[in-house]
Formats: structure tokens, C-alpha cells, sequence
């Protein structure tokens, strides 16, 4: 018997649910003909910085852009300090190296998968100029205690929110809470477009500004380049793409919540399985549903759902700090971050999941532990 594939993530349903306005978008575009920085890309900037609650969002090429280009923005430089989470995506570790600056790898809080806000203040020296925190999974870092330390030693902090657009930390949006964010709509996240895409945001005029010069080649006035900058604008269709799909970002992500708390209660009577927590702090918007597994079971677990034909992922393989480009740092001791290494596994989550899909995943997961 071959079960139906359950993928790990299907974007199909909210494409068919609102397929006639993303072609009324495309269509837009296509007629004016404005593909390069059209209007479409001024509007989803002001749409998107009214959703989110800040004064400033710069629509570039990707979410790894937006991270780059607020690196350079802060002005690091070589031989700075920035500190960051071992547990991402390479690309919150490769802004920092972008700039010839050196990542500072601070272990992860288990139950949240994010930085340990109490053991970054260990980790500032005379160099430190920044610190890179990760909303992972869509769970907001502890922003209180991580602002008040930025503030002690002056420090900027730039939001790693690529995985957590509509997440919030105490009623505020995430990435607006440092002194920038940067977003991806790469398009398996949560606000995703049918391509790249990434949005800076800022409440500082100065570091808008500067972005907003270096997405297009370090120019203030066209073909008068003040410093090397980059070519990464938002592309006009995916900004278009994006407008018809911001609408319903808060209904889908409620889907993604709904499915995590069945998940949640399915997994009650499964033993070995500790499920994704949310602190009081975070709306959490389940970017990943991701569970760890005891035990040392991981990799059989996800074997049997790879047989069963239900897709599950490991983010991430390898920690930042054991990666072969990061072979010449001083070695680390993150035993939490390699811990979660081996132990989590992310599950299929979508906003309209069903819940007999899901059944069928924990019944399955359950099975393997037997
Ligand atoms: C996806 C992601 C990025 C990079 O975004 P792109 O749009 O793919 O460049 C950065 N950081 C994290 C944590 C991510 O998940």
C-alpha cells in the first residue's frame, strides 16, 4: 500500500485561493511595462511598513541582500565583532563575513531554538559592534533583555526575521525592534513571492537611506556612484505578487497556529517527543513546526517518514560554527546548539494542513519511536 504523498510544504492551496489577483498583478504589471522599481514596489514598501509598524521598509533582491546591505549600512567593518546564533540559515553568519567582520557564536536557548540572551554578554570584547539575532521557526528572540544589553555597550542589532513575518514580541512586530529587520520572501516563508525577494526595515532615517543608495549600485543620483553598493532591487512582479498576498498573511498564519496547537495535543501522548514551545513573550507564527527528538532517534525517525512518503527536514545539518568556512575561527563550545543539531526535525506545516494529514504524521513519528 503507497500512502499520498504529505510534503513538508504545500503551496498550492493559497495559490489557488487567490489565483485571480495574482494575475490581475502580473497582468498590471506586464501592461505598464515598469519592471524595474515600478510603482507597485513604492506601494508594497508603504503597505508593508503600515503592516509592520515602522517608518521605513526598502524593498531589495533578497532576504540575504537585506541582511548584507544592513550590515554595510551599520558600517562593520573588518576585524569588528558581531554576535550572532550558530542555530540558521548560513546566510545570518555570511552578512557578517560579507564584510570581512568575525561572527561571534552564542549557544541557543533549547526551548525556543533561539540565541541565549544570558550568555551574550560574556561574549562582548572592545571589537563587538553589533549583534545578529534570529527569529527562528517564527519565535521571537527575548528582545527586553538582548535591547537593554545593545543599549549598556552600544551595540546595534540588526533582526534576522527572514523566518517570521506576522511573529511579535510583546504586541510589537518583530524586526522593527533593533535598530533594523531584514526580511525574505524567498518563497517557501511565510509572506513568500514566486522568486526572490527580501525587505529592509528601519525606524532610522540615516540607515534607509544609506540602504536605499546601495540597492542600487551605491547611488544617491543615478550614474553618480558614491561607494560600491550592490544591484538589489525588488523585482516590480514580485512586489505585485506580494500586494495580492499581504491581504490574508494574518488568516494564513493563524492556519499555521491552529495546525501547531493540533500537532501540539496529538504529540501529548507520544513519549521521546519534545514539542515546540511558545513563550509568553511571542506570538509565534510556525514559519517551521519543529520537534526535537530523544534518545539519539532523529535520523531513524526521519527515515521511516521518508518511507511512510511524509516529507520532515533538518534545519540545519551543520551549525554555523562547524562549517567548513568557518574551519579557521577558534573552536567553540555550543553544546546546546549542537544538541538541537541532532535532535530536531521539522514537520509538514501549512496553513490549511489538514488535520487527518497531521493524524497521520504523529501516528507515524509514534511508530518509529515503538
Ligand atoms: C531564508 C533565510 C535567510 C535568507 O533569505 P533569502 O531570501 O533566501 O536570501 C536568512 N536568514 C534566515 C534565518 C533564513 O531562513
Amino acid at each position: 500500500m503507497t500512502l499520498e504523498k504529505i510534503p513538508l510544504l504545500d503551496l498550492k492551496p493559497e495559490i489557488d485561493e487567490i489565483r485571480d489577483d495574482i494575475m490581475a498583478a502580473v497582468t498590471r504589471v506586464i501592461d505598464s511595462t515598469a519592471f524595474i522599481m515600478g510603482p507597485d514596489v513604492k506601494a508594497f514598501e508603504e503597505q508593508c511598513a503600515a503592516y509592520l509598524g515602522v517608518k521605513h521598509a526598502v524593498g531589495v533582491n533578497s532576504g540575504t541582500d537585506a541582511l548584507v546591505l544592513g550590515i554595510h549600512a551599520m558600517g562593520i567593518r573588518p576585524g569588528d565583532e558581531v554576535i550572532t546564533t550558530p542555530f540558521t540559515f548560513f546566510a545570518t553568519g555570511e552578512c557578517i563575513s560579507h564584510m570581512r567582520a568575525t561572527p561571534i557564536f552564542v549557544d541557543i536557548d533549547p526551548n525556543t531554538f533561539n540565541l541565549d540572551v544570558d550568555q551574550v554578554e560574556a561574549k562582548i570584547t572592545p571589537r563587538t559592534k553589533a549583534i545578529v539575532p534570529v527569529h527562528l521557526y517564527g519565535h521571537a528572540v527575548d528582545m527586553d533583555p538582548l535591547m537593554a544589553l545593545a543599549k549598556k555597550h552600544n551595540l546595534l542589532v540588526l533582526e534576522d526575521v527572514a523566518q517570521a513575518w506576522g511573529s511579535e514580541y510583546k504586541g510589537t512586530k518583530v524586526g522593527t525592534i533593533g535598530d533594523a529587520g531584514a526580511y525574505s520572501f524567498f518563497p517557501s516563508k511565510n509572506l513568500g513571492a514566486f522568486g526572490d525577494g527580501g525587505l529592509f526595515v528601519t525606524n532610522n532615517d540615516e540607515l534607509a537611506d544609506t540602504v536605499r543608495m546601495l540597492r542600487v549600485h551605491g547611488a544617491r543620483k543615478k550614474y553618480h556612484n558614491e561607494t560600491v553598493g550592490a544591484n538589489s532591487r525588488l523585482d516590480t512582479l514580485q512586489a505585485a505578487i506580494l500586494r495580492a498576498k499581504l491581504p490574508h498573511i494574518d488568516r494564513w498564519n493563524e492556519g499555521r497556529r491552529a495546525a501547531a496547537a493540533r500537532y501540539n495535543e496529538y504529540f501529548s501522548a507520544v513519549p521521546g517527543v519534545i514539542t515546540p514551545s511558545e513563550a509568553d513573550y511571542t506570538k509565534h507564527v510556525y514559519h517551521q513546526y519543529t520537534i526535537r527528538i530523544e534518545g539519539g532517534k532523529r535520523d531513524a525517525v526521519q527515515a521511516f517518514l521518508n518511507e511512510r512518503n511524509i516529507g520532515s527536514f533538518v534545519y540545519y545539518p551543520v551549525p554555523l560554527d562547524k562549517l567548513p568556512v568557518y574551519k579557521n575561527l577558534p573552536p567553540t563550545e555550543l553544546p546546546v546548539s549542537d544538541l538541537c543539531t541532532s535532535q530536531a526535525l521539522s514537520l509538514p506545516i501549512w496553513p490549511s494542513i489538514a488535520s487527518d494529514v497531521q493524524k497521520r504524521v504523529v501516528d507515524s513519528v509514534a511508530e518509529a519511536l515503538k
